[in-house]
């Protein structure tokens, strides 16, 4: 265990230079506090979980103190936002303090969000504000508990500098953690700004640091963008699977590891719903939820464009074509695990499919429905399951196909079929009202209900006790929250 001055900086991407990012300090915020810590991220780092109460832990990640060895920077990208390319983002709010590596040799980004302006604030003012900072601290962790690839989070600090949005907020900061903030913007940045030999130099940063393996193929570019495609079918199969929606899936919060990065107006699906759309000012439904695997593709085109450069068109086109099977085959194989099922057969993606018309069109609750499905034997799991759907013989009829089907899938006992089932159906997620009600509490200053949340949400699998509140369907004011872009 270390305490916080025992950390050990690298800063590899810092040492790249100033045609990748600008030293800039972070811009404190006035009467820092703990809002809420990662004991599981703290671990990352080796810190003892007893520092976040240590004054100079608010101090350090609200811009107030900063190690010596750290090296803040901004980096710059581009991206292309809603299906436009623009020429120039980059940390407009945010500043990578530097790189610690740990005792088992992981390297880990420090990423301060809300640390003030920098040369790429644009009109933006530099700051986020409490509200979206919880909601990135509380949907990173539980991302990764539901073992879904993510950027992780250490802390949110709050403070009482006053910050305009719809109205006036406050300012706060989330400290976020990654093996690498480098986004598909960074290859675009340099590609179309003509910068062959610095584009050069980032891809063999990521190669070298990241896809290390990559270097024993033939063509370790290919290999390396091969690898990229495929952790994205994957992520996004798993944001699919557990009803995750991204929200702003522009190129620049695309991250180069295939984790889910840079939280906006995100949200989990209470009733199923494929259409759904959580981002209020996504007006044509681009980033809906069903879209969000074809613009999955869409985004490593335009990174796939990019590193023309260094990879044959021909070579980027039958890399960009294992896309498609290889995300529907983690959905498939991640639904068979939710409906119970060990065995593959030709009809499972037909009877996910049925399924999820029914659960559409009755407005059936997503997580609840998986969960309850494991409570008991298939026969009796349908039978009580059946009241929530309105088109009953529709039900009906994929219920009997369904227990049939699980009766050929093996012969197991009942406590069996429900361990396996709860193992990968969680009881809780991140629903938008719960992080509503958090919210509500810390912006009059009571943080217990974000620990709550965020300690029931670290164990999403597990029944706690005295915490059904957190397992119940939204009440009518939580089904359609509108959640602002502007955070
Ligand atoms: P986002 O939609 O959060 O991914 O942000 C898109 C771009 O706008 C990034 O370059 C951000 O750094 C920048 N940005 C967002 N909010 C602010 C802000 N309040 N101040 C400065 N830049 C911002
Ligand atoms: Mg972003």
């Amino acid at each position: 265990m270390k305490a916080l001055d025992e950390l050990t900086f690298d800063n590899r991407f810092a040492r790249l230079g100033d045609a990748f990012s600008t030293h800039v300090l972070p811009e404190p915020l006035d009467e820092p506090r703990l809002v809420v810590a990662s004991n599981a991220a703290m671990a990352l780092l080796d810190l003892d979980p007893a520092v976040a109460d240590t004054p100079v832990f608010a101090e350090l990640f609200s811009g107030h103190k900063l190690w010596a060895e750290a090296e803040p920077r901004a980096m710059v990208y581009s991206g292309h936002q809603f299906g436009g390319y623009t020429p120039q983002l980059g940390d407009g709010r945010g500043l990578l303090l530097g790189e610690v590596y740990n005792e088992a040799g992981e390297h880990w980004d420090l990423h301060l969000k809300g640390a003030g302006m920098t040369p790429y604030s644009r009109m933006g003012d530099g700051r986020a504000v409490l509200r979206s900072s919880i909601r990135e601290f509380l949907a990173s962790e539980a991302l990764h508990a539901l073992g879904i690839p993510s950027s992780r989070a250490l802390c949110v600090i709050g403070s009482s500098t006053p910050v305009w949005r719809e109205k006036q907020e406050r300012g706060a900061m989330v400290l976020r953690l990654a093996h690498s903030h480098i986004r598909f913007g960074h290859f675009e940045y340099f590609y179309y700004t003509k910068k062959p030999e610095q584009q050069a130099e980032l891809a063999e940063h990521v190669l070298n640091l990241h896809y290390p393996e990559c270097r024993e193929q033939p063509e370790p570019y290919l290999a390396m963008f091969r690898e990229i495609v495929e952790r994205n079918a994957e992520m996004i199969a798993k944001w699919q699977a557990y009803g995750f929606c991204h929200g702003v899936m522009n190129t620049d919060n695309m991250s180069i590891l295939g984790i889910t990065f840079d939280f906006g107006p995100f949200a989990f699906l209470d009733d199923f719903d494929a259409h759904f759309i959580c981002n209020h000012s996504d007006h044509e439904g681009r980033y809906s939820f069903s879209n969000q695997v074809p613009i999955g593709q869409w985004n490593l085109s335009a990174l796939a464009q990019a590193l023309t450069p260094f990879i044959s068109v021909d070579a980027l086109k039958e890399a960009l074509g294992l896309y498609l099977p290889l995300y529907q085959a983690h959905y498939l194989d991640l639904m068979r695990r939710r409906l119970g099922l060990t065995t593959a057969e030709d009809d499972d993606q037909k009877l996910v499919e049925q399924l999820l018309k029914l659960m559409q069109n009755s407005g059936v609750d997503y997580t609840l429905f998986f969960r309850r499905l494991g409570d008991e034997p298939a026969a009796q799991a349908v039978a009580r399951l059946r009241d929530d759907f309105v088109d009953l013989a529709g039900f009906d009829a994929w219920a009997e196909v369904y227990t049939a089907r699980v009766a050929r899938d093996g012969d197991y006992s009942e406590a069996q079929r429900r361990e396996r089932m709860h193992a990968v159906n969680p009881l809780y997620v991140l629903r938008n009202y719960l992080a509503q009600n958090a919210i509500a509490a810390a912006e009059s200053g009571d943080y217990s209900e974000v620990r709550r949340l965020h300690e029931v949400l670290s164990n999403p699998f597990e029944e706690q006790a005295g915490m059904e509140q957190y397992a119940q369907r939204p009440p009518d004011w939580g089904k359609h929250l509108e959640i602002s872009c502007s955070s």
